[in-house]
């Protein structure tokens, strides 16, 4: 039992189908992207820019954070999914990852860096980032996204620390 819930647990059925599905963000008829408007303002906002930013990706800090390094990956520019990512883009994903990944890893204390593209929330591309705590078995595979949501948020200093070793170990990549 991995769940982070006690037993016993009940299993659903599928709900009906619903066709069409509702707009996504960004989406015709669904609320305008946020993100393109942040990643085109950022300078000039109040909130807090991203970790590391190059002329086709940035990174960026979660909010809530529970597992420190918690972070995700976006297009500066507005594609949904691999499908669409022009060829620049689709060649420079791997490296980039291959980056964030080590300057997540390079925190310590982490068995290993899950990489998720669920893609149903805003149809602006983004991939999220969340480390496995060493140890911690209970949150392999499916299970660390069900953990994090439920887990204590993690004191603000120790995710601050984290997320400036990230900006710094991607700043010393460029
Ligand atoms: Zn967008």
């Amino acid at each position: 039992m991995t769940l982070p819930y006690a037993e016993p647990l009940i299993r659903r059925e599928p709900q009906p189908r619903v066709i069409p599905e509702p707009p996504r963000v960004g989406e015709p008829g669904g609320d305008p992207c946020g993100l393109c408007d942040w990643l085109a303002n950022y300078e000039q906002s109040e909130h807090r820019p991203p970790l590391w930013v190059n002329d086709d990706w940035a990174l960026i800090r979660s909010t809530d954070v529970t597992i420190p390094g918690i972070v995700w990956l976006t297009t500066r520019a507005h594609h949904d999914s691999f499908a669409d990512l022009p060829d620049r883009l689709a060649a420079s994903y791997g490296p980039v990852v291959a980056r964030v990944e080590r300057a997540i890893l390079a925190l310590g204390d982490i068995a290993r860096v899950h990489i998720y593209r669920w893609g149903d929330g805003s149809s602006h591309f983004h991939v999220w980032f969340y480390p496995r705590p060493l140890g911690m078995l209970e949150a392999r595979r499916e299970m660390l996204p069900l953990w994090a949501d439920l887990l204590p948020a993690a004191p603000e200093e120790v995710v601050a620390d984290a997320e400036r070793k990230i900006a710094a170990a991607m700043a010393a990549g460029d």
